[in-house]
């Protein structure tokens, strides 16, 4: 049953979706891509359906970046066990390419693990990273490295990190790291002695002055969550850019990088029209910074999807351009299909309506791998 929960009318202001990115529209006519991609960088926004981009795109006169991509596809986001998914097993499916149950991550319905994308583009020798606006062990970022059987297994998920080469991880949860309560270890120190360099916010600022060329980098902006873009938090953008140039000279095969717009979903749950436009924004800008690269670079193939969509929004009758009267259905996740934005090397392969797992069958095939699983 549907019930109305809020409505609220709302204010937005002016240019507060605009990227800062030098694109001129549309980019897709100008570039000319190679035949198959290098790179493929995913894109997530957790929670975002159809209504969100749509309320992305009319809260500015502008044009967002949504409207450069030349593919759009429809992917169903249906788990195991439930037609309503959440994001393990949304972000389970997209990465290692499997449906399994509501709370698993990266294992199948029978609990067994399942080699992610991250995994395997590791063993063929690509660079590979994850960045997340909300704890890296989040279901998310987690389903493209841990194998657990309930996503709030966070200290267990924060040991799988170890056990994969990743090249790079940005997001908050440094608690689950170096204060754990299930054993004594003390996973950045563990880290370090991988060769990494691990920092944070709490001595830094993130920088790519903080890197080294030649040894992993780990960066928590915050001991548990990151703050909201509405409370001040601004780096999605800026790690992208980061992530990109680091990643990029990782190795001469290729990289794969994952990153999260993870408030979205947040912003639904608590039914929360100007923290929804203001991460929308933030994801809208950070696909900016992705665009400005992939567009020079025409080896990289860019995916912007989402793993559900929460909060049943709606975008109500008395709305205006830039005026939204935005209204939510329930402040959970609902069962609408998820849009897919495709650019550059093998997007083709993105149009139609398929089921999430194949986000994961997609991306190998544009690879040019065989599939595992
Ligand atoms: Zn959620």
């Amino acid at each position: 049953m549907v019930k109305i929960f809020a409505t609220t009318f709302l204010m937005i202001f002016l240019g507060a979706c605009t990227s800062k990115s030098s694109l001129e529209f549309p980019v897709s006519t100008k570039v000319k891509f190679a035949e198959k991609p290098k790179n493929i960088i995913l894109l997530l926004g957790d929670g975002m359906g159809l209504a969100q981009v749509t309320a992305a795109v009319y809260s500015t006169y502008k044009k967002t970046n949504f409207e450069q991509f030349p593919v759009i596809g429809f992917q169903k986001t249906i788990a195991s066990d439930n037609l309503i998914t959440d994001s393990a097993a949304g972000a389970t499916a997209m990465a290692c390419g499997i449906k399994t149950y509501r709370n698993g991550v990266g294992v199948n319905p029978d609990t067994i693990p399942q080699q992610s994308i991250l995994e395997l583009a590791e063993l063929k020798g690509f660079a590979t990273g994850l960045v997340s606006t909300v704890t890296i062990i989040h279901a998310t970022p987690a389903a493209f490295i841990a194998h657990q059987k309930y996503r709030n297994f966070y200290e267990q998920i924060a040991t799988d990190f170890l056990k994969t080469d990743i090249d790079l991880f940005i997001g908050g949860g440094k608690k689950y790291f170096d204060r754990r309560d299930s054993d004594e270890r003390n996973l950045i120190k563990e880290l370090e002695q991988k060769n990494y360099v691990v920092a944070n916010y709490f001595n830094n600022n993130l920088s790519s002055k903080l890197m080294d060329p030649n040894r992993n980098f780990v960066f928590f902006t915050a001991d548990n969550h990151p703050l909201s873009k509405t409370q001040g938090r601004d780096y999605l953008p800026k790690a992208a850019k980061m992530s990109i140039n680091f990643l990029k000279n990782r190795s001469k095969n290729g990289f794969f990088l994952m990153m999260e717009g993870s408030q979205i979903d947040w912003a639904g749950h608590s039914n929360e029209p100007i923290q929804l436009i203001d991460e929308l924004s933030d994801f809208n800008q950070t696909i900016g910074v992705v665009l400005d690269f992939a567009m020079k670079n025409q080896n990289t193939l860019v995916i912007v999807t989402g793993d559900h969509e929460t909060g049943g929004l709606a975008i109500n009758p008395d709305s205006k351009m830039k005026k939204l009267d935005l209204a939510f259905t329930t402040n959970d996740h609902t069962g609408t299909m998820i849009p897919v934005f495709a650019i550059g090397p093998k997007a083709e392969l993105f149009r139609g309506i398929y089921d999430n797992t194949e986000i994961y069958s997609k991306m190998i095939e544009a690879y040019g791998w065989n599939a595992t699983n």
